[in-house]
């Protein structure tokens, strides 16, 4: 089976300095916010260009703490989409604000700029553009409308690691950047992992408090806090992987590039890199009519497939209480059409042709 992340030979990769780095943490005795985590939080924002990062223990409580130490909450709105993975949404219902939903570009299924500026009202406190598969939102329109309306921006880049707006690398571009770690993402730990990079000290120092219940020095708690670290083992080995993050995003782009020339023809409809954007392929994700027959005739051949998400946000169980009856249109269009393919690292060639020839092949056989 060819599957979806690789992450058994990204460890045959790098598996003697994961074990040195980790071997390391282990016998030193400090396992949780020490030497490693700070290293780690310079060096992983010095690489997005922020001034500040702060480690936590999910892209879900990145975005949590990030609206949190914003002020976001009860009263508030926030514009974000209903296409993207569901803890977006859950950060700002957490806090107590509410979601209101703007349809998506069909071409980068990011948040689209024209839609904004109808859905703001004297409640809208921020936008929260997800860079949705890699592929960056346009913050220099987004950028534009907060400015005019004063609102604040925090970044979803939990699936954008190293991908760029303008030739700046998104998470430091609005006033809070968020990522994940989690093991299949561009950059992944092994387990759960995130963190929040700024370039505000302020936030950046509450931030700090708020993943350690509210501490700023031992036994003095100056508010309510969470528990919420990126420990040292993680911090380590992610330290490692952090050197390989822009080899393995150019192998994500030679793979995608290769995927765009196989599939030009076939009438499946490939993503979209738009000028201003540098896409570093989380997913490689095409749009074609009849895809759960496309998805069926590739797990027959062994190619896993996955849909990235069956569902809008708005639209699941969790919220149906919640009364989001938005009509999104081209959201709810594309979660019948998008298909995501294998495009990690570690893909040879030959598995790449056996993907590419085979959703050729589909489109050749006779319904
Ligand atoms: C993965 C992801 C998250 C959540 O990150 P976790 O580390 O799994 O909590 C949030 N938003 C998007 C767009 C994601 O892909």
């Amino acid at each position: 089976m060819i599957d979806l992340a690789g992450l058994k030979e990204q460890y045959n990769e790098i598996s003697q300095e994961v074990r040195q780095a980790v071997h390391k943490v282990l016998t030193s005795g400090w396992y949780v916010l020490g030497e490693e985590l700070e290293r780690f939080e310079q060096e992983f924002s010095s690489y997005i260009g922020a001034r500040y990062g702060v480690g936590v223990n999910s892209g879900s409580d990145a975005l949590l703490l990030a609206l949190k130490v914003l002020g976001i909450g009860p009263g508030d709105e926030v514009l974000t989409v209903s296409h993207t993975f569901i803890s977006t949404v859950d950060s700002i219902i957490r806090n107590g604000a509410r979601p209101v939903f703007v349809d998506i570009d069909p071409d980068t299924f990011c948040i689209d700029p024209a839609e904004i500026e109808n859905r703001i009202t004297e409640k809208t406190k921020a936008i929260l553009p997800v860079h949705l598969y890699g592929h960056p939102a346009d913050m220099t329109q987004i950028g534009a409308i907060a400015r005019k309306h004063n609102l604040f921006i925090i970044e979803d880049a939990c699936q954008a690691h190293g991908a760029e707006c303008d030739e700046r690398r998104v998470g430091a571009i609005g006033h809070v950047g968020c990522f994940s770690f989690y093991p299949v993402k561009n950059l992944g730990a092994y387990g759960d992992g995130g963190i929040v990079v700024t370039n505000d000290g302020t936030l950046a120092e509450k931030l700090i408090r708020s993943r350690n219940y509210g501490q700023p020095e031992k036994n003095v708690h100056t508010f309510i806090g969470i528990n919420s670290r990126l420990d040292e083992i993680q911090a380590a080995a992610l330290r490692v992987k952090l050197k390989f993050l822009d080899r393995w995003n150019m192998r994500r782009r030679q793979i995608a590039e290769q995927y765009d020339v196989h599939l030009s023809h076939t009438g499946i409809i490939t993503p979209i890199e738009k000028k201003y954007a540098r896409h570093v392929y989380h997913q490689y994700v095409i749009k074609c009519r009849q895809r759960d027959a496309l998805q069926n005739f590739l797990f027959q051949r062994e190619i896993d497939t996955q849909i990235h998400y069956p569902v809008p946000v708005h639209k699941q169980r969790a919220y149906q209480d919640l009364g989001f009856d938005t009509y999104l249109p081209v959201t709810e269009r594309v979660c019948g059409e998008i298909l995501s393919l294998p495009v990690h690292p570690w893909l040879s060639e030959q598995e790449v042709l056996k993907v590419a020839n085979a959703v050729q092949a589909y489109r050749d056989t006779p319904a």
